[in-house]
């Protein structure tokens, strides 16, 4: 359908439909117009997966490496590859919009949705959103680029300013929005940019529609709508519900004439447009999808994301060692994926532990955990679990409301809830009540208890073990559902012996659109019980083995919308854990199960070290494929990692009075790095392979958009790997505060053993541009240079610019 029978469509409509139209129906879909052959259309979070509009083990998703993983492959095949997979989820689950990908900046590895986001450098996050964003529209799904603009920090995110030049925020803050423009939709963020909320910002006009050309929607993030104001300015869909500033309020602004009709007719428009392009209006159908499989790219994204940063040839392990010591909580409860929105909720995770010992069916493959990680609850494990009412693995849940009358009954496969979306009555409901039947495998002293805000009791065969009140730690709105507080009492239990198990939970609906959202459950918490005994076990164990794989890592309450990190260490005892296993055996593959930096003291010692992000579903498949040597990991950093905390050049994400300056400008990132002229552990851009590359002189060949630089590059090792031609430029004298180089261009080449090529990197004119209230040239020489990382370049090649 063309814009001028969507125009008729607007036309019969009156304002009271258009503007319902303009905020959601519930937390997750659209109101449908039948008048006009209009259906709902669905939202779901994305990005690494589509969870789809319920929170719930019994419909899981597929569960891809996070954002960083994905950036680690320098790859727009593979972001391509991963956004089909996204939009066959979508499809799948009735999903017309994908909220991702998050191309917020790695501004400082402090932010808590770091491992959600792509990389610290625009042009690398531009280009694999926009391959993103073609893989899942190539399906007929909407992408979402978010969240516009400057949202790259967590603390005080719904009310912070970030106070930004302009120069800044096109040459990096606004770039990956640019690049990935040709998205159906954006989302507006929470926070302020100078002063002025997302929602109501300027920048939602231009550049966004009017300098690029976006003709998509502009939604709000959840809840982020609130005023007249933003009805004013380009926003175009208040998500979640129909009650927020929009609504009533904003028909009797328009009749007012405090908000122009034809403003409200331009975002009805727009909204329509996307029906079209999604198959939501009579007459309109989605594009076929792709057919990928899902699993199998959650495997080959992973192994593609993950990064070699060191190794002293140890990797990979060939022959098969004959005693393998699996070290690490996270070896066992792998960590997948980040805390927050962008949770999806996973088949079946392969854990390192399960890969490895599946990978070397020959060896002896032995495991010590060494040190605790976890924090909050784990679930209790579903196969020690019997429903009561059905005899089956799983509990019985059941709602009541203030009079004890129970509203609704399910059978579920878990012990902890969320509900954030979906029809369960939970506005309606005061009391949650869980009863299982629980028989363990193992005896001892256990934490048992729930987590939630609310009144939580947790009954074990009769005896109360727990009864009190939990509140939200900190005071972000979504903490309380996204990483919810708990209680815990001590008890012992007796493997084989069934208990009767019943949770008893009392809370109060939270406030405007978070009524129908809650999060509870119950289960263990960590056992902390011997910690010099994990130590020692695990030491001992890694002294008799031939190879050590310690996994060491966070979780995803380290790492969460919501929250920003305060440091960088790895949580627990893990750097003692570290240091005793290397020590008494430095054969030691040292496996980093983390989505954003973390501090390792003594990775030097390590034989190798493999940075393998939050690792998705495929986890412990792909590392052992590459352990084994079946794959490369094929990973660049797509961020510099530090050595020390007091080394980062951008740590600060604390507002102060409400506001947050981004006083470095342009310098994030290895660009800081270079100008304070510090060595990080690990540059951007860095990693190796299972073979050696030589590149050859470089040359630059004019193009119709700046230039081609023309790359020799040759495989001069024993098998077939993995190049990423990377190229920086440099301005030598100049009259602009520039980066001292920046990444222009880059290329992912694989090549057999021996075998050369030619690889051709695109380096648009852009690239030499600043902003000096437009795109300005310096004229004169720049230099070009292919890179190994941003820390170690080659000779340069020189270009010149002509002044115009
Ligand atoms: C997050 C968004 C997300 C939305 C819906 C917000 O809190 O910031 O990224 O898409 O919730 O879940």
């Amino acid at each position: 359908m063309n814009d001028e029978q969507l125009h008729g469509l607007v036309d019969r409509l009156t304002l009271e439909q258009k503007v319902h139209l303009l905020t959601g129906r519930d937390f997750w879909s659209t109101t449908p117009i039948d008048a006009i052959g209009l259906r709902s259309m669905v939202f779901s979070d994305g990005p690494s997966g589509v969870r789809g509009p319920v929170w719930d083990e019994r419909f899981p998703s597929i569960n891809l490496p996070s954002a960083s993983a994905l950036s680690s492959s320098w790859d727009r095949a593979t972001a391509r590859a991963y956004g089909q997979v996204c939009a066959a989820e979508a499809r799948r689950k009735g999903v017309d919009v994908v909220l991702g990908p998050t191309i917020n900046l790695h501004r400082s590895p402090l932010g808590g949705r770091h491992f959600e986001a792509f990389s610290e450098d625009p042009l690398l996050t531009a280009e694999l959103a926009a391959s993103y964003v073609d893989g899942v529209q190539s399906s007929g799904v909407a992408a979402t680029p978010k969240h516009y603009v400057a949202n790259d920090f967590e603390t005080e995110r719904f009310t912070a300013s970030v106070e930004v030049d302009e120069r800044t925020l096109r040459e990096v803050y606004l770039r990956p929005f640019e690049t990935a423009s040709h998205a159906w939709a954006v989302m507006s963020s929470y926070n302020s940019v100078n002063g002025v909320t997302a929602t109501e910002h300027d920048l939602l006009e231009s550049p966004l529609n009017s300098e690029w050309g976006f003709d998509g929607i502009v939604v709000s993030d959840w809840a982020a709508v609130r005023s007249i104001a933003a009805a004013r300015a380009a926003q175009d869909l208040a998500m979640p519900d129909p009650d927020g500033a929009w609504g009533d309020a904003l028909v009797a602004a328009v009749r007012a004439g405090d908000v122009p009709e034809a403003a409200i007719d331009r975002k009805v428009l727009r909204i329509l447009r996307l029906a079209t392009r999604v198959g939501a209006l009579d007459g309109t159908s989605p594009r076929e999808p792709v057919t990928v499989d899902g699993g199998a790219l959650a495997r080959t994204a992973e192994i593609d994301g993950t990064v070699l940063v060191a190794n002293d040839g140890i990797l990979p392990l060939d022959p098969a060692p004959g005693r393998i010591a699996v070290i690490g909580h996270n070896a066992v409860v792998a960590r997948s994926q980040g805390g927050g929105s962008a949770t999806v909720v996973p088949e079946k995770v392969v854990s390192p532990l399960t890969g490895i010992t599946a990978a070397f069916p020959d060896a002896s493959v032995d495991f010590a955990v060494g040190a605790v990680v976890q924090e909050g609850l784990s679930d209790l494990p579903l196969d020690e679990l019997r429903n009561p009412a059905t005899g089956k693995p799983g509990v019985r849940l059941r709602l009541l409301d203030a009079d004890g009358e129970v509203l609704f009954t399910e059978d579920r496969l878990a012990t902890s809830f969320v509900w954030f979306g979906g029809d369960a009555p939970i506005a309606r409901g005061r009391t949650l009540e869980v009863a299982t039947t629980w028989t363990p495998t193992r005896s001892g002293e256990v934490d048992l208890g729930f987590s939630g805000v609310g009144r939580g009791r947790v009954q074990l065969a009769g005896e109360t073990i727990v009864d009190e009140a939990a509140v939200p730690d900190g005071d972000d709105l979504g903490a309380g559902l996204l990483s919810p507080p708990s209680r815990t009492g001590r008890v012992s239990v007796a493997a084989g012996r069934a208990y009767d198990v019943v949770f008893r939970f009392d809370y109060e609906p939270g406030p405007g659109g978070l009524a129908g959202a809650l999060a509870a459950g119950f289960g263990l918490g960590p056992d902390m019980s011997d910690p010099e005994a994990l130590l020692d076990e695990a030491a001992a164990l890694a002294a008799d083995a031939d190879v050590v794989v310690l996994v060491v890592g966070t979780n995803s309450r380290v790492e969460s919308e919501g929250r920003d990190r305060a440091n960088l260490d790895l949580p627990g005892r893990q750097n003692e854990l570290a240091r005793r296993v290397i020590a008494v055996n430095p054969r030691t593959v040292l496996v980093v199960n983390a989505g954003s930096p973390v501090l390792l003291p003594w990775a030097d010692q390590a034989a190798a070290v493999l940075v393998t992000w939050f690792g998705g579903q495929e986890y412990g498949t792909a590392l052992a494929d590459i352990l084994t040597g079946a794959a490369e990991p094929g990973g660049r950093m797509p961020t510099t990692w530090p050595r020390e905390f007091d080394d980062l050049p951008v740590s600060n994400v604390t507002p102060a009075d409400g506001r947050l300056p981004y006083d470095e400008g342009v310098h994030i990132g290895y660009r800081a790095w270079l100008r304070a002229d510090r060595d990080p552990l690990y540059w951007f851009g860095h990693g190796l392979g299972y073979t050696t590359f030589d590149t050859g002189d470089p040359r630059a060949a004019p193009a119709e958009d700046g230039y081609v630089l023309v790359v020799p590059v040759r495989n001069t090792g024993t098998r077939r790997g993995k190049h990423v031609v990377q190229v920086y430029a440099a301005r030598p004298d100049t009259a602009v505060d520039r980066p001292i180089r920046w990444l222009v261009g880059f290329e992912a080449v694989e090549l057999d053993a021996g075998e050369s090529t030619e690889v051709q990197v695109a380096v648009p004119r852009r690239a030499f541009a600043h902003w000096d209230a437009g795109w300005a040239y310096e004229p004169g020489d720049f230099h070009l240079m292919v890179g190994r990382s941003a820390g170690d370049v080659g000779t340069p090649v020189t270009i010149t610019e002509a002044p115009r």
